[in-house]
């Protein structure tokens, strides 16, 4: 007797789209094969819906302190946020304080979730204060759980230079665990900014030509280099621009184990604002690019060779943004992005642009393995986690902000209309959202109930689930 069985759907898998039912039992699926006759405590009938698996978003920031203020979505509104969009997993990142332990950042953060969160989540650690005493923490984050640590090589008082980086890989390889990097190089940044501001150009509009494609690519080469001598693998957050991903193709095939993120921000918006929103509302790091970044960036995706796509979520609410209107070194940086992330995934599989397949990869199964989470996410397998979402292909979903549950009152894709419709979102098995009686996504339990999720700190062991069910 299994607890749910979905029939009938088109379980979408990242070997490829097959006809299955999804049985489940314990918060688990127990098996995924045509025809399953065993009777459930619940049946869906999924015929014509697509079966996919909950999107794992690994770059999302709750809750942070950035430009004077703070970004509107704490762990509760984020995540709730998350899981009404089908994403049930989040990585989440801590605030390191200058001088504060690498420890002590994380238990800070798990304290920041304390009141509870919708969807499950996870952490990465942010080095942002290096000092020897904090090296010597890496591997006690990693045995904790937390295995991804994230540094800027931008960004004034958050930045590195090589000699530090080239050491916190060293010791964040050596962990076994897996360095992130923001890549852009602050001194082709700085040469920009003050060019734009001898000239008076500091008017919203004249951001998005201050933090030039070659910084990025100029930072990947410097990773990518390291990387190589290393020998240890790194990740690079949000690319943006396809100078940036010439240059880290290039550190590959020079063998750095180089992995490679972007954000829909980066394949679907242009710093043209929409209708009804202001130049400011699209102020994000690294900066949205030029017509021809977002073709380079979107065949990337489809061909395999950027791995993962995940949001960067950071929102301001318009009044927030507008305090830096007229000089863009003011706006807080940062877009909404974990509620839209998987309907404009599904929308660019439905217009052809990206294979279903790699759906699964770029949203689930290369983010759950490479933050050590595949033995629980990343699939519609048997054995993982229940996290499923089914969608209708011929559906459609009009995005406005009024309609998401992101704390803020404004949306980069405000307007458009996506191919496709989440029809629910189960967490481990149970329906955790669905459309409500005016078709807007709402929550489908009481309260939050995700779970913080660990990583495995070596391949053998198992991550594991800590103040959740089950
Ligand atoms: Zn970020």
């Amino acid at each position: 007797m299994y607890d749910l069985v979905i029939r009938g759907g088109l379980v979408v898998t990242p070997e490829g789209v097959v006809h299955a039912d999804v049985a489940v039992l314990g918060g688990r699926i127990a098996r995924v094969e045509p025809g399953i006759r065993d009777p459930a405590a619940q049946e869906v009938v999924a015929d014509g819906l697509h079966v996919l698996p909950g999107a794992v978003d690994a770059h999302v920031h709750l809750g942070v302190p950035i430009a004077g203020t703070w970004s509107r979505d704490d762990h509760r509104t984020g995540t709730l946020a998350a899981l009404c969009g089908g994403v049930t997993t989040v990585g989440d990142f801590t605030v390191q304080d200058p001088g504060e332990g690498l420890v002590a950042s994380i238990e800070r953060r798990r304290d920041a979730a304390s009141s509870g969160t919708w969807s499950d989540w996870f952490l990465h650690a942010n080095v942002t204060s290096v000092t020897p005493a904090v090296l010597d923490e890496v591997p006690l984050a990693v045995a904790s759980g937390v295995r991804s640590f994230k540094v800027f090589l931008a960004y004034p008082g958050m930045r590195i230079g090589p000699e530090v980086l080239r050491e916190v890989l060293r010791r964040v390889g050596a962990a076994g665990g897996l360095l992130m990097a923001h890549c852009e190089d602050q001194d082709v940044v700085d040469r920009a900014v003050a060019e734009r501001v001898a000239r008076g150009l500091v008017a919203a509009r004249h951001f998005f030509g201050s933090r030039p494609p070659e910084a990025e690519a100029r930072a990947i080469e410097v990773l990518g280099g390291i990387a190589r001598d290393l020998g240890h693998p790194a990740y690079v957050v949000h690319l943006s621009s396809a100078a940036g991903l010439r240059a880290a193709l290039d550190a590959r095939r020079a063998g750095a184990r180089l992995h490679i993120e972007t954000c829909p921000q980066y394949l679907l918006l242009s710093p043209r604002p929409p209708r009804g929103l202001r130049p400011e509302h699209l102020v994000c790091a690294p900066p949205l690019r030029r017509t021809r970044d977002r073709i380079a960036l979107l065949r990337a995706l489809a061909r395999g060779d950027i791995e993962v796509l995940a949001t960067d979520h950071c929102p301001f609410t318009s009044s927030q943004k507008a305090a830096g209107a007229h000089d863009f070194r003011r706006v807080p940086g940062g877009l909404p992005g974990v509620e839209t992330l998987l309907p404009l995934a599904y929308d660019l599989a439905l217009r052809g642009a990206l294979p279903l397949e790699r759906l699964a990869r770029v949203l689930a199964e290369a983010p759950a393995r490479l933050f050590g989470l595949e033995d629980r996410k990343g699939a519609v397998r048997e054995g993982l986690d229940a996290d499923l979402v089914l969608a209708d292909p011929a559906g459609e979903t009009r995005v406005t902000a009024t309609r998401l549950h992101s704390a803020t009152d404004c949306n980069p894709y405000e307007g458009r209309a996506l191919r496709g419709r989440l029809t629910a979102v189960y967490l481990r098995g149970r329906l955790a959202a669905a459309p409500g009686p005016d078709g807007r996504m709402e929550p489908a339990m009481g309260r939050p109930s995700g779970a913080y999720v660990t990583a495995a700190h070596d391949p053998a062991s198992r991550s594991r689930h800590h103040d959740g069910t089950p």
